[in-house]
């Protein structure tokens, strides 16, 4: 018996790599016209920096991260997301001291020991940037502002950004209290998970996709008719400078994210062909986070999106992608004598800088001229007795046909005037 990837992972296969590599090449050319430079955090952390940076009692913390010991019997867990680490190695390499804000973006894989079902992993692949280091309104308008650029670049249309503020610590608190006895009278309604949630993460109770919990948050007043003056303020201010950019947005009170680390704005934006699963990235403020891991008070914005959603959208809006240029030559033998002298052109080709490619096998040039189509070469070489006693080679244009003799010694330029490589 063969054996099977693991539940809940994928293979990304040749033929679909295209388009990853197309979607992460606009993903970091945007990022880096914004601002943003990249930064690579390791794959595995200590449980520690989850727990406490998402929250104890997170969906993701009590159920779905991939947690285990190392040989020393230390807690290990894979990043289930990217954001606590940002701010780990923001904290632990000082890297307040170079810029004022700092401004990082990452890209990669994530794990969740989730269900498995169509569209979710259990390692999947996630994009996002961090501003830390500034309260300003601005860039929570610019992190938006990125995210559209991202999308737009990559075509996707029917987009809707959703707007909330969670508040701080303080007006939080007050909402909270509102919030559970608003509902202290059904609370033999929730569902179960909500019950749990009533009495550890009440805020996470707004965002139950429960029909029944649904029909009760219906209810319940809006966290934001309870804010602070100062959250009230910049709320208000987000808002200013979303209309600067001429970003439409739509106000959802019940919009929470998943993480404790909130604070003040949270986003979501959503594509309308993706269904129930329709939000393509999500973010807000988490103004406490560089706090809780150890460092000075330092506010903080960012967002993630995942790039399987992103790519999936792309797909249900049938967007084209860039096609495979596929290789430059092919080189075919008539004659199976003259394999090595073939592949040794073959290398050096390639040497030259051009991509290159040949059939290993004894096929027949029929079957070489096939592959070579498959391959999309857009030259093909043909090495014929008759002419290469007289040290010429075929060359020919597989798109218009057209074929001409070259002289052996002057292939590679002939090849490197052709593809413009000098
Ligand atoms: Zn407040
Ligand atoms: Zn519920």
């Amino acid at each position: 018996m063969i054996i099977r990837i693991p539940k809940g992972t994928q293979d990304i296969l040749p033929e679909d790599i295209e388009k990853w590599n197309y979607v992460e090449k606009i993903i970091k050319e945007v990022a880096n016209r914004f601002g943003y430079r990249e930064i690579r955090t390791p794959i595995f952390e200590y449980t520690e920096l989850f727990a406490r940076g998402i929250g104890e009692s997170t969906d993701i913390v009590t159920k779905e991260m991939f947690t285990f010991l190392d040989r020393k019997e230390r807690s290990l867990t894979l990043r289930p997301e990217g954001t606590a680490p940002v701010v780990r190695a923001y904290l632990e390499q000082r890297m307040d001291r170079l810029f004022p804000v700092t401004k990082l973006f990452y890209l990669g894989p994530m794990f969740r020991s989730e269900k498995p079902q169509a569209g979710r992993f259990r390692q999947f692949h996630q994009y996002g940037a961090e501003i830390i280091g500034t309260s300003s309104a601005q860039v929570d308008a610019e992190i938006i502002l990125l995210c559209l650029e991202i999308f737009r670049k990559l075509g996707l249309k029917n987009l809707e950004v959703l707007l909330n503020s969670v508040g701080c610590k303080k007006c939080r608190a007050l909402y909270l209290r509102e919030l559970k006895s608003s509902i202290h009278q059904e609370i033999d309604n929730l569902c179960t998970d909500c019950k749990k949630r009533y009495y550890k993460n009440p805020l996470r109770i707004l965002d139950c996709k429960n029909v029944s919990c649904q029909s009760i948050i219906k209810k319940v007043p809006a966290l934001t008719q309870y804010l602070c003056e100062e959250c009230q303020e910049h709320f208000q201010e987000v808002q200013k400078y979303l209309k600067v950019l001429n970003i439409e947005y739509r106000l959802d009170p019940r919009l929470v994210r998943g993480f404790d680390y909130y604070t003040k704005t949270a986003f979501e934006i959503i594509c309308k062909e993706l269904g129930a699963q329709n939000a393509v990235s999500g973010g807000g403020r988490y103004d406490y986070l560089v706090e809780e891991f150890g460092g000075k008070p330092t506010p903080a914005v960012g967002f993630a999106a995942g790039i399987e959603r992103t790519i999936l959208a792309m797909q249900q809006q049938k967007i084209e992608w860039p096609k495979d240029s596929g290789i430059e030559v092919f080189v075919a033998k008539i004659n199976q004598e003259k394999e090595l002298f073939a592949f040794e052109l073959l290398q050096k080709i390639r040497m030259a800088g051009i991509s290159a490619e040949m059939d290993y096998s004894f096929r027949s040039l029929k079957g070489q001229m096939r592959l070579a189509d498959k391959l999309k070469a857009r030259y093909t070489i043909i090495l014929g007795e008759e002419e290469l006693s007289r040290d010429r080679i075929l060359l020919r244009n597989m798109q218009t046909k057209e074929q001409k003799e070259v002289e052996i010694e002057k292939i590679i330029n002939e090849l490197k005037t052709v593809f413009n490589k000098f």
